[in-house]
């Protein structure tokens, strides 16, 4: 099953996520903002997870004006929350809803792009805090509620850089092959034991706050809104993927136009990245 399931060609029914309840970090801004809106127009109660309110509160008005089910706001500064502040939305959760069908692992920061050897030592631990860290005790706080699922899937964020190393992306891309690796990990414990599946995805490039950091020069308009590449985390989110775990899977085509050049699902074919999309 892994081995053939390519979240890219895969078309949501309107209501695919109807009754599904769906955690989402970042999901202020960029592409965590784009799948927010996208889970609640295909029917899924949507967990606004970020560290601002603000920001976080805009969405939530979007999804109402959308018609979407009435989202909820997790306030959850990755940077700073301490244990109390992980258990505190665990709780909010569970009162809610009593359970989790899904968890998108999207929140993330880039730092700098810097060469090993220069590489600020504080900055290095922030970023694998961020992207690392807290996506495992937030994952760990919720497996109780993920576990109460019939039909749970966690997905991580990933990115090329997080399957084939490259010149002075640092931190973030060692932060992205750690989440490989949770992800990995992660799948082999709760498979045979669980209802619950978990994944890595590689959105490639799209429009965000990050991309125009790593990339100021590039012509915006070459580069895909982030609206546009919901479709596979609806796929990996919701019930196409039931019984698809461990895998790595990519949200673009490669640069040679095949939709399954670089689908690399299954342990025996995991990475084989997009080249051409770095961030
Ligand atoms: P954005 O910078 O647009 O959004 C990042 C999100 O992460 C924002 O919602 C931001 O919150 C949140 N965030 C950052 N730091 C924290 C924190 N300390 N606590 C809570 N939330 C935080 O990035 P993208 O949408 O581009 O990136 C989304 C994911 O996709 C990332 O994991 C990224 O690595 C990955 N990715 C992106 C690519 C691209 O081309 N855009 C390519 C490959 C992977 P706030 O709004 O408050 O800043």
């Amino acid at each position: 099953m892994t081995d053939t399931f390519d979240p890219r060609t895969h078309t949501a029914r309107p209501d695919e996520l109807a009754g599904r309840v769906i955690a989402i970090t970042g999901a202020s801004d960029g592409l965590g903002r784009a799948v927010a809106l996208a889970c609640a127009q295909h029917g899924a109660a949507v967990v606004l997870v970020g560290r601002s309110e603000k920001k976080l509160e805009a969405v939530h008005a979007a999804i109402a004006a959308a018609g979407g089910p009435e989202a909820a706001i997790g306030v959850l500064d990755l940077e700073r929350s301490l244990a109390g502040d992980y258990d505190r939305l665990a709780a909010a959760i569970d009162e809610r809803y009593g359970r989790l069908d899904g968890l998108l692992h999207n929140a993330g920061l880039l730092g700098p792009l810097s060469p090993i050897e220069h590489y600020d030592v504080p900055t290095w631990c922030r970023v694998l805090h961020v992207n690392v860290t807290a996506a495992f005790a937030l994952t760990q706080v919720l497996l109780p509620l993920l576990k109460r699922s019939a039909d749970a899937s966690v997905v991580f964020t990933s990115s090329s850089v997080g399957r084939r190393g490259r010149a002075y992306w640092g931190a973030y891309a060692v932060s992205k092959f750690a989440l490989e690796g949770l992800s990995q990990v992660l799948a082999d414990e709760l498979e045979g034991t669980s209802a619950i599946r978990v994944n890595t995805l590689n959105p490639g490039p799209a429009r965000t706050a990050m991309r125009r950091q790593a990339y100021p020069a590039e012509d915006v308009a070459t580069v895909p809104l982030p609206a546009a590449l919901t479709g596979p985390y609806i796929a990996l989110l919701g019930p196409a993927s039931r019984g698809v775990t461990g895998g790595a899977f990519n949200a673009q085509l490669s640069a040679g136009g095949s939709a399954s050049a670089d689908a690399s699902g299954a342990s025996s074919s995991r990475s084989s990245p997009d080249s051409s999309s770095r961030a």
